[in-house]
């Protein structure tokens, strides 16, 4: 946890491009963004992945959701839509280790990934 990017994110040890801080959740823009859009939604409490998260985290998850559609709307997604995304693991591709909500848009998108 000591050595998670996010965290240092979080704490501001790393700079970083943020959209939003509450006492809960923090979004930033992605240092390598795939499209127009590319923010990710992070609990400030480190998570290492979905599959470390249970019923107590119910509201915390609602409110990573919530939170991405918000600021995907206030960044002009809201007529076209977004895609919200949360890699889980090696098989999810997932690369850094603190649960995130990828929030991409800006630009049509294909389907299915590869
Ligand atoms: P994952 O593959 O784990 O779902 O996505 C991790 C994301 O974090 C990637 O899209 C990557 O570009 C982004 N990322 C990695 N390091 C940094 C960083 O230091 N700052 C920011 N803003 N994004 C990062
Ligand atoms: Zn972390």
């Amino acid at each position: 946890m000591n050595d998670c990017i996010f965290c240092k994110i979080i704490a501001g040890e790393i700079p970083s491009a943020v959209i939003w801080e509450d006492g809960d959740v923090f979004a930033f823009k992605d240092i390598n963004p795939q499209s127009p859009v590319h923010f990710l939604v992070v609990p400030k409490k480190h998570i290492s992945n979905l599959m470390e998260t249970d019923e107590k985290d119910e509201a915390l998850l609602g409110k990573l959701l919530n939170t991405a559609q918000r600021l995907a709307s206030q960044l002009g997604c809201e007529d076209r839509g977004a895609r919200f995304v949360i890699n889980c693991k090696s098989d999810g591709a997932q690369t850094v280790d603190h649960l995130h909500v990828h929030v991409l848009g800006g630009r049509k998108l294909g389907w299915p990934p590869g």
